[in-house]
Parts: C-alpha cells; structure tokens; sequence
C-alpha cells in the first residue's frame, strides 16, 4: 500500500511507530477514577456550526459541575486558538484537528475527568477514529441534528452570510459535506427543545 491509499491516521502513526517506547503508568486510569469517586468518559457532540453544540456543552458542563462531577470542556473554536492553530479547514486538516483532540479527551478521560467535546466533526471517519481510541461506553456520541436553515437563520458568528457570500471557504453546511452519524448515543434537536431540556437529555443517559 503506498501513502496515497492510507488514511491521515496511519500514515502519522507509521511515521511515528519507530522509536517511541511506551511506559506503564504505576497509577491506572481506574484508580484515578476510582478516587475522583466517577465514570469518566468522553462526551462527543457534533452537528452544523449554529447547531447549539458550544451552548449545550457549556450548560451540560456547568450541570456536572455543579453536580460535584469533575468534568472539562474541549471547544472547537476555543481549541483553533492554541493547540489546532496551525490548521485550516481542509478535509485532511479537519482529519488532523479531530485526531488531536481525540487524543486529548483521551488523556482527559484516563485523568478520571467527563470530558464534553463540541466540534463540527463533519466526517464520520474522523468520528469513528475518535471512537476507536474509547473503551466500550466510554464514548457518547451526541447528534446535534438542528436543520441547516435554522442553524443559518441564527447565524450566531455571522459565519453562513459570510460562507454565502464566498468569503469562507469549506464551510460545513454550505460548501463542504456534513456527514450526519448513523448509529449515535443520543440525537437532539435543538430547534424543538431548550437548552435545558437538550442537556437534560444528554444528563439523563450518562451513568456517572
Ligand atoms: P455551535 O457551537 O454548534 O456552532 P453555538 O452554541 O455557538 O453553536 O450557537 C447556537 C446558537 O443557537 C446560540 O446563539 C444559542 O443561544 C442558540 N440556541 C437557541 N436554542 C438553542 C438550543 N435549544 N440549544 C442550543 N442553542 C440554542
């Protein structure tokens, strides 16, 4: 197989496989769990930008939080500030991008926190990829399926009149592909429910 045929992830990991050795951690990640009194795990929203992922992430994390639960939120657009700053939005970029916080809410999750995820994530590759990295149950993959034209009429950033009128580009929804998940934990629609009852619903199917 040459590199044309290999998706972004393992061309990276055969790059890299050569001399890092890996080192067993005295401290498992179930202890760490075990002594922050939780079930960590890894709750993933995706959807159209505008669909409400930042706002119900922010609100479920607030609850848990609030809950006593040591919980963190990774934010798309936060994460394009520092550690994602040198990528675009092309398909391999938003690949890299994805895989990079994968691997922080991976660490997150060993650190024995819930880690709330919000990113586009359009491609379900890069999603499943995410989902390979979890152990069985520890990845909630949560739909924000609200309909493209009420993400645009809110148009909180003034990103789809700027997608329409050609000055961004690859924009999901507009000019690039959304790819919806097939088969994801839990589906909400944020144009039916509140943010409340949007986190209430994500709340409700955690088993912390
Ligand atoms: P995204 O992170 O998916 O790009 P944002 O959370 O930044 O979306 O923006 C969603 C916008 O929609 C916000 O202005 C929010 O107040 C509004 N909104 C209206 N109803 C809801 C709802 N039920 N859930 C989430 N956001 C909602």
């Amino acid at each position: 197989m040459n590199n044309d045929e290999k998706s972004p992830y393992e061309i990276k990991s055969t790059e890299l496989a050569s001399a890092a050795v890996w080192h067993n951690m005295k401290i498992t990640p179930a202890q760490r769990a075990a002594l922050l009194q939780q079930k960590p795990c890894c709750i993933w929203l995706t959807g159209l930008s505008g669909a409400g992922k930042s706002t119900i992430a922010n609100a479920l994390d607030a609850l848990l939080h609030n809950q006593g639960k040591k919980s963190f939120l990774l934010d798309g657009d936060n994460l394009r500030h520092g550690l994602n700053k040198d990528l675009g939005m092309s398909e391999s970029d938003r690949a890299e991008n994805i895989r990079r916080v994968g691997e922080v809410a991976k660490l997150l999750v060993d650190a024995g926190l819930i880690v709330v995820c919000a990113f586009i994530s359009p491609y379900r590759r890069d999603r499943q990829m995410v989902r390979s990295i979890f152990g069985h149950g520890n990845f909630i993959e949560v739909f924000v399926d609200t309909p493209l034209d009420v993400c645009e009429s809110r148009d909180p950033k003034g990103l789809y009149k700027k997608a329409r009128q050609g000055i961004l580009k690859n924009f999901t929804g507009v000019s690039d592909p959304y790819e919806a998940p097939q088969s994801p934990e839990l589906t909400i629609d944020t144009s039916r429910y509140s943010v409340e009852e949007c986190t209430t619903q994500i709340f409700k199917i955690l088993s912390l």
